[in-house]
């Protein structure tokens, strides 16, 4: 198959943007065909729909809104007040929660406001240690929760690859810390957030459930959800949950005003009204039927995938997955993560390299590869292609150990042919 060069085909999908900048607008094209072309399955990453994407472009973009609907600084707000209000009040139909702050500019920011609300530059935080699996904001050391937190870090069991509730009780029962963050970037199983709620309240700390990777698992009814639980929960809205690159802040009624003063004035200027347009668009489409189907999809598609790589001698942690994610350790392949990684790129499989647990490698040439069926399951990929897919990652990683680039070449190709078949949602089908 030929295409038309990117200039054409982006003067045609993109006709003002191609006449403004031809360079910009042929780099979206490239990137259209890449997403369409390419099998991806980093976990943290998602295909949105057309109407998400032309609710993130439109004119909302050009408005100033700081403040909150009804309270604002700036008049002019007779739209944006209303467009606020239904992303908070989806957010809270939802997930069950009794406050939404949706302005937050992304899961960064989200959680910062959330050390903002509860704590005290210098005060003790605890969360999991980032090579385990935890976030960089849950006090890792080179962020500014690590630099201006005294952040205290748990681990998973090195033998079970799971989280030591005995362990984070006795940490936390030691340090006193005011918060305590749970969820992480490269966790394949269920958090028990009652686990983490009772040592919390034992230890007087406001527990944070941060949800980026699942929060879509959650709304489809696909991963317990920590509402029952948690004081506050952070999440990003462009994982699993399939909307715009976002966050979003839930909490009690008890927590509304110290979690609203936090984003604003404490943290944020003026809220980006078109990604709330298309996070309200995001929680509408999550609140259907079909996004339960989307959400148990994905998990079936992750077990299929784990079986299938386990069938074909891989190591994962933990031994599988309970949600979206798969983390590979290919010690036992005698190739590193990130020439796996690199040589999956060339075949078309995109993924990124990962720390594991005590890993013996260094973070920037690590021992694993975590991958996820987010974007897979949004373009109808189901069970029966997991073998299909896992054979790929297989000889894939096999050819990067031997540095069969024709090998990788063929990979491409087939992998290719698959994902014609399966248009994605938002990108040009021609
Ligand atoms: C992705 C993620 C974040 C940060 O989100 P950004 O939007 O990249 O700032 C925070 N916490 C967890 C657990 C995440 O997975």
């Amino acid at each position: 198959m030929t295409q038309p060069p990117a200039q054409e085909t982006a003067a045609h999908q993109h006709p003002a943007l191609a006449a403004t900048d031809p360079e910009l607008a042929a780099l979206v094209t490239a990137e259209e065909r890449l997403q369409a072309d390419t099998l991806r399955l980093i976990p943290s990453e998602n295909y949105v729909s057309t109407a998400v994407l032309e609710a993130s472009g439109t004119v909302l973009q050009n408005k100033y809104s700081e403040g909150y609907p009804g309270r604002r600084y700036y008049e002019g707000q007779q739209n944006i007040d209303p467009v606020e209000r239904l992303a908070v009040a989806r957010a809270k139909a939802l997930f069950g929660t009794d406050h939404a702050n949706v302005q937050p500019y992304s899961g960064s920011p989200a959680n910062l406001a959330a050390y903002l609300a509860f704590a005290e530059p210098g005060d003790t935080v605890m969360g999991m240690a980032l090579p385990m699996g935890g976030h960089l904001t849950h006090g890792w050391g080179v962020s500014a929760t690590g630099k201006w937190f005294r952040g205290v870090q748990y681990a998973v069991r090195q033998d079970t690859g799971l989280v030591d509730f005995d362990a984070v009780r006795e940490l936390a029962l030691k340090e006193r810390p005011k918060l305590i963050f749970c969820g992480g970037t490269a966790l394949p199983r269920t958090i028990d957030f009652a686990a983490f709620a009772e040592i919390a309240r034992e230890s007087g700390a406001v527990l944070v459930a941060d949800i980026a990777h699942i929060a879509g698992l959650i709304a489809g009814g696909a991963h317990p959800s920590p509402v029952p639980h948690a004081d506050v929960i952070s999440t990003t809205t462009h994982k699993t949950l399939r909307g715009p690159r976002g966050a979003m802040l839930l909490a009690r009624e008890e927590h509304a005003k110290a979690i609203d003063k936090a984003v604003f004035p404490g943290l944020q200027g003026g809220p980006h009204n078109q990604t709330t347009a298309a996070i309200a668009v995001a929680l509408h489409e999550a609140a259907q039927p079909s996004f339960r189907s989307y959400a148990h999809a994905v998990v079936a598609n992750a077990k299929a995938l784990a079986d299938a790589l386990l069938a074909r001698g891989f190591d994962l942690v933990s031994g599988g997955t309970d949600n979206h994610l798969v983390l590979m350790d290919l010690t036992p392949k005698d190739v590193p993560g990130k020439v796996a990684a690199k040589a999956l790129d060339r075949a078309g499989i995109v993924v990124n390299y990962n720390t594991v647990p005590y890993d013996p490698r260094k973070p920037f040439d690590p021992s694993g590869v975590r991958i996820g069926t987010p974007s897979l399951t949004s373009r109808g990929l189901g069970t029966e292609h997991m073998a299909a897919v896992a054979d790929w990652i297989d000889r894939g990683v096999r050819a990067a150990g031997s540095g069969d680039e024709d090998a990788l070449l063929k990979i491409r190709g087939e992998v290719a042919e698959l994902m014609a078949a399966f248009p994605a949602p938002g990108l040009p089908t021609a």
